[in-house]
């Protein structure tokens, strides 16, 4: 699969071979990458008509927000925005730099803010597509966007034609957020997950549903896509995705184990939050902000606290 970058003012194309025998360092860090702070935001061309867009998250650890768009002869789907009104404007005028067509439909797979808080830089007659669950979390936090009451919602699985590119949006189970959608082009199997998959990122729980996020990440492994893409970290390259939503997947594993071995151990919370060993995991993106919060989260599963 050919991998093209289309910066600002021109296309650059990244010859496949010269890619393929370069091996990326696997990491969500831009500098670690070999990548300059200025060659983003960018937009990755990943299959003819589709594409994702990485701008940096907020903070002072640099990593991606990544979303997708499917670019058909009827419209544009895009699936997550970006954390703020000027960065999803941007999102926005880089896929008007790929095609006229008008955006059609925006899949909110992650409803936390650093994937709607711009939404309101989409044309105003886009159609939503929403779990339930992120519907009712984004109604009640006091300062999200709100999705109109046009949005569709989409409880277990939406597929749709657009353009003759069929789309399957999917709820896979509770993830990171509870209402996680992933969109699939079955026909190219491409598999969007959001938030689902974290590439290089540790697994961040602040909302999240720890064990049953392994089991729906079993599903989008099942589903043998030949291209997953995460909502933070890189776009990679189809045979790197693939090892790439395994690590992951043994990454939250891992984190889990943890946390529970120090649970069973009889270690008061605050004091596993210390002790807390991640491994080669401490080492992952946002693993010093996120480690106490997964000890937290994983306590209250095991104590029945989650709902
Ligand atoms: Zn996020």
């Amino acid at each position: 699969m050919s991998r093209h970058l289309i910066g600002f003012a021109c296309t650059l194309t990244l010859a496949a071979a010269a890619a393929a025998q370069t091996p990326v360092v696997r990491t969500a860090d831009p500098l670690k990458r070999g990548l300059a702070l200025a060659d983003f935001p960018r937009t990755v061309k990943v299959a003819d008509n589709v594409y994702t867009y990485e701008d940096f998250h907020a903070g002072p650890e640099k990593f991606t927000t990544t979303n997708l768009f499917v670019v058909t002869d009827e419209g544009v789907l895009v699936a997550d925005g970006q954390g703020s009104v000027p960065e999803t404007r941007a999102l926005v005028a880089a896929i008007a730099r790929v095609t006229t067509r008008p955006i059609k439909y925006v899949v909110i797979c992650s409803d936390h803010g650093d994937h709607t808080a711009g939404n309101a830089a989409f044309p105003a007659d886009v159609t939503y597509v929403i779990h339930p669950a992120s519907k009712a979390i984004l109604e009640r936090s006091p300062n999200a966007w709100k999705p109109p009451a046009s949005a569709v919602l989409v409880a277990e699985k939406k597929s749709l034609t657009l353009g003759g590119e069929p789309i399957d949006i999917l709820f896979l189970g509770r993830a990171h957020t509870g209402g996680d959608l992933a969109v699939s082009l079955p026909r190219r199997r491409i598999l969007f997950l959001s938030e689902i998959f974290l590439n290089r990122v540790f697994p961040a729980m602040r909302s999240a549903y720890p064990g049953e996020w392994l089991k729906t990440l079993d599903k989008a492994e099942a589903m043998r896509a030949d291209l997953y893409i995460a909502g933070h970290g890189f776009t990679e390259d189809a045979a790197v995705s693939k090892e790439e939503i395994r690590a992951y997947h043994k990454a939250l594993a891992a984190v889990i184990a943890e946390a529970t071995r120090l649970h069973h151990a009889g270690v008061p919370v605050e004091e596993a939050v210390k002790q807390a060993n991640w491994g080669e995991y401490a080492s992952w993106t946002l693993a010093s902000s996120q480690g106490p919060i997964a000890i937290r989260k994983v306590y209250d599963e095991l104590d029945g606290k989650l709902r």
